[in-house]
């Protein structure tokens, strides 16, 4: 069981400051993803976890202990890097064994953990080759192996798939999960990738520019967005975030988008009068027949995308916002076509100037 908690770390690069006042509790167990743009600082943050960085202010705490000035050989953690970094001249069984063997470790013990790491990996058969007789997803089984020997507090890792392409990502992505399963330990995984943070992460830590942005379930982050940024950045394709004004009469709350005006209930009393975003997902539009009346929006669509079972329309609103929607199925539609579409009242985010949610989730008027 492993607590790491993190208070108000900051970190400088001479001048430069890249993480601005972090706090954070990483519960024991879970499989904690930190998820942001390149350059947001997810690996700073790792690393400092890992004892691989100072921090010029603010406290690591490894189940209750300060860490600051443990060095990392001493945290009781293993990382694992983008680049597997295997010694080339060294056979799997060595490259896994190596670290321990540097250590007063009895022999049988060693390889007691080879094998079951191995075996967790489905590289047993691979134990006397050389990494240069391995494809790439081989040599990362062997970069995470070397760390379950280690049979760490937790497990970093960073960007361990970004090497691989596209099929075999997905295919490991399963493997680390069902590893987590097996191994019950804390891991840490950074990824700039949302999908690779969906489906993998107990609780995702969204960075933006070295500060947490949200902290939340994917679930919880997918639905109850706390600002665009977020809202905007987990979610495939993004959610459509559109420029409107929302207008208090009364009792009455309208939005006004482009040329539609439509009433909504569930705003609080103190929102007035502002410029809003409109956040809508592609997957919570629905394109409306001829005969309906009260068009959230009334687009014309540039481009149609068919993939058989699913399809994506692009277009533009008449104040020129761009739109993305998707539709289950196919479609009969055509570049020029102008459509009246409907959003859907429960999955409608409104933010407001600053960025910030007044609600997820509004009600209809009608
Ligand atoms: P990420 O992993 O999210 O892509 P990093 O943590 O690597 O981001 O970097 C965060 C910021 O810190 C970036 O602007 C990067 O240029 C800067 N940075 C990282 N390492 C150093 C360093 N050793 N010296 C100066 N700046 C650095
Ligand atoms: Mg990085």
């Amino acid at each position: 069981m492993t607590e790491i908690i993190l208070q108000n770390i900051h970190k400088s690069y001479g001048d430069a400051q890249v993480i601005h006042g972090i706090n954070l509790n990483l519960k024991s167990g879970e499989f904690i993803v930190f998820v942001g743009p390149s350059g947001c600082g997810k690996s700073t943050l790792l690393r400092i976890i890992a004892g691989l960085e100072q921090v010029s202010e603010g406290d690591i705490l490894i189940d209750g202990a300060r860490v600051n000035h443990i060095p990392a050989s001493q945290r009781g953690l293993a990382m694992v890097f983008q680049s597997y970094a295997l010694y080339p001249h060294m056979t799997v069984y060595k490259n896994m064994a190596f670290g321990l063997e540097n250590s007063d470790m009895l022999r049988e013990e060693i390889e007691r953990r080879v094998h079951h790491a191995a075996d967790l990996l489905q590289i047993t058969q691979l134990l006397q080759r050389k990494p240069k007789a391995l494809s790439g997803g081989q040599r990362q089984r062997v970069a995470i192996g070397r760390a379950i020997v280690r049979e760490p507090k937790a497990f970093l890792l960073d960007e361990p798939l970004s090497n691989l392409d596209a099929e075999l990502r997905v295919t490991m992505r399963r493997e680390l999960a069902s590893l987590h399963d097996s191994v019950a330990s804390t891991m840490i995984y950074v990824t700039h990738d949302q999908v690779e943070a969906m489906t993998l992460a107990d609780t995702i830590v969204v960075l933006h520019a070295g500060r947490i942005s949200q902290v939340g379930t994917p679930l919880a982050l997918y639905n109850t967005p706390q600002n665009t940024f977020v809202a905007g950045f987990i979610g495939s394709p993004r959610m459509n975030l559109l420029q409107g004004r929302l207008v208090r009469e009364a009792e009455k709350v309208s939005i006004h988008l482009a040329s539609s005006v439509f009433s909504i209930q569930g705003i609080d009393q103190s929102v007035n009068t502002q410029e809003v975003t409109v956040g809508i997902r592609p997957e919570h539009i629905d394109i409306l027949s001829d005969k309906a009346k009260n068009a959230d929006l009334t687009i014309t669509v540039d481009l149609i995308e068919q993939l058989g079972g699913e399809t994506y329309l692009y277009g533009q609103s008449e104040d020129g916002q761009s739109l993305t929607v998707h539709q289950p199925g196919q479609l009969t539609i055509q570049a020029g076509d102008r459509l009246d579409l409907g959003f859907r009242r429960d999955h409608l985010h409104l933010f407001d100037g600053d960025g910030a949610v007044i609600c997820n989730g509004t009600r209809r008027v009608s």
